[in-house]
């Protein structure tokens, strides 16, 4: 997740704290802010979650107008201090900070392209050649706009980016928009802002999701466009395209699974977004139950859909302990394994005797799956129907979602109803891939949906596909 603040009336850091921690969800390994004052860069990084890397104390040493910030889950690089955003650099014109949400399918490429010209990168993730293509050209004699402009050119795959320098924050999303970003406003002054008169000119923010925005007071404006380059400075927000080149291909798993479902993209609630497939599977696959419920939390909406649509009485039946963090996001399998029963605990009194509708959004692995059915089954439901509201997963990500290797995805080599099988449902159906982009609001052609389909609107390099298709 990312953040980006210019603002000479707000605590920048204090922003960013909060807006990184309604972002949480993004990434869980580290968190970092970088701040900018007239004096230099101030930065603090470190492994975990944001609560865990800051406190009111070390807040107060990131003073400053700019404020860049970032959660990371890894995809290219592993999960270490040294892979931790911002990733600071000084340049010609003075330090540069950078977060980045996405993953390059050029970064081996670029990495040994910097390498031969004599640069010592210190990580090992896509997002520090990213960095580090701006330094050279900056130092090559280009000014801001031009550095990261020749840069972005060279970058294949997804990033959305927020990038700090001494006098501008600018936002950066690849052609295709595959990762979110947004722009916020903040124009209302309160008694704790001090600085702030109501004819003070605004803030501006960017942030990955507009629940970002939400937690800062800060109006939700618009999305960065799909090839836009966004630049926010004394003279306010300013923006130009920086390739022409441009084709719409958000990542649709953002809006059925991964963003946060008060979040809106493109103008959409993911939350109603969530519902409404619900509500296709309902019409779908409908199956005779006695209640329905969805898989905290990600299933919960769709469930509540699904009973909408079938007039199957919704109930809860899984509580979830809150503090425990998403299992996905872990990086070891023996930590994923662990993780369900640390996470899920039926309702016995509810379930006894009964046939349920057990709503997900997505099967990947199936380990989750079959945990739950069977704890399911402990807790005495008499049928157990799984649905899932998007389509079966068949291929890898090469694109920032960290799903694994084409062969620990159980869809792309067995059928429906071996799948039911292994995870000992009494029946179990998917969506359709019609149903999940018909969904939508926007333009279904605008969307990126190849973990379903196979279909990589951005060409991957063969090297790549070898190490995750089989
Ligand atoms: P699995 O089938 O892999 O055992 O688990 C699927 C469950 O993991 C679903 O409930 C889904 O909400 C959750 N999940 C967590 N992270 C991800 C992710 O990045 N992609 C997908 N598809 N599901 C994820
Ligand atoms: Fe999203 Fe799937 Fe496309 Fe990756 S492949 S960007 S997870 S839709
Ligand atoms: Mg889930």
């Amino acid at each position: 997740g990312v953040f980006g603040i210019f603002s000479d009336t707000e605590d920048v850091a204090k922003l960013a704290y909060f807006a990184l921690y309604a972002l949480q969800h993004r990434g869980q390994e580290s968190a970092g802010i970088t701040t900018f004052d007239p004096s230099g860069t101030f930065t603090r990084k470190d492994m975990g979650l944001v609560s865990q890397v800051f406190n009111e104390h070390n807040l107060g040493d990131l003073p400053g107008i700019i404020a860049v910030g970032h959660n990371r889950y890894s995809t290219t690089g592993s999960s270490k201090i040294a892979n931790a955003q911002p990733i600071v650099l000084s340049t010609r014109l003075g330090d540069l900070a950078l977060a980045h949400n996405g993953n390059l399918v050029n970064a081996l490429e670029l990495r040994t392209g910097l390498v031969a010209r004599g640069y010592t990168l210190e990580s090992s993730s896509d997002s520090e050649a990213i960095a580090y293509l701006i330094k050279e050209a900056v130092d090559a004699g280009k000014d801001w706009r031009e550095g990261i402009t020749e840069t972005l050119h060279q970058c294949q795959g997804a990033f959305s980016l927020v990038i700090g320098t001494p006098e501008a924050v600018i936002a950066a999303r690849d052609a295709n928009g595959v990762r979110p970003l947004v722009i916020g406003m903040i124009s209302k002054c309160s008694p704790d802002r001090p600085n702030c008169s109501p004819d003070s000119p605004p803030s501006y923010v960017f942030a990955s999701e507009t629940c970002g925005l939400d937690i800062i007071g800060a109006e939700y404006l618009r999305d960065v466009a799909p090839g836009e380059l966004v630049w926010l400075d004394h003279n306010g927000l300013n923006s130009q395209f920086w390739t022409e080149e441009r084709s719409p291909k958000l990542c649709i798993f953002e809006m059925i699974y991964f963003a946060r479902p008060d979040t809106y993209m493109q103008g959409e609630s993911l939350y109603t977004y969530r519902l409404e497939l619900g509500r296709y599977l309902a019409r779908e696959h409908p199956i005779e139950a006695d209640l329905v419920f969805g898989v905290p939390d990600s299933g919960i909406p769709a469930a509540i859909g699904y009973s909408q649509a079938s007039g199957i009485s919704y109930s809860e039946g899984l509580i979830k302990n809150r503090y425990v963090g998403r299992t996905f996001i872990q990086p070891t399998q023996a930590m994923r394994e662990t993780g369900i029963r640390m996470k899920l605990n039926p309702l016995k009194d509810v379930l006894e005797g009964k046939r349920v509708v057990v709503i997900d959004d997505s099967i990947v692995r199936g380990t989750t799956s079959r945990k739950i059915v069977r704890a399911l089954r402990e807790a005495g439901a008499k049928e157990v129907h799984m649905r899932i509201s998007s389509p079966p997963v068949t291929h890898p990500c090469f694109y920032g979602i960290d799903t694994d290797s084409q062969d620990h995805l159980i869809a792309a080599t067995k059928s429906v109803e071996s799948i039911a099988k292994i995870i000992e449902v009494d029946s179990l159906a998917y969506l359709s891939s019609e149903a999940m982009l018909e969904a939508t609001k926007s333009n279904p052609q605008h969307f990126c949906s190849a973990c379903f389909s196979g279909e990589y609107p951005i060409p991957v390099p063969d090297k790549l596909k070898r190490a995750k298709l089989v």
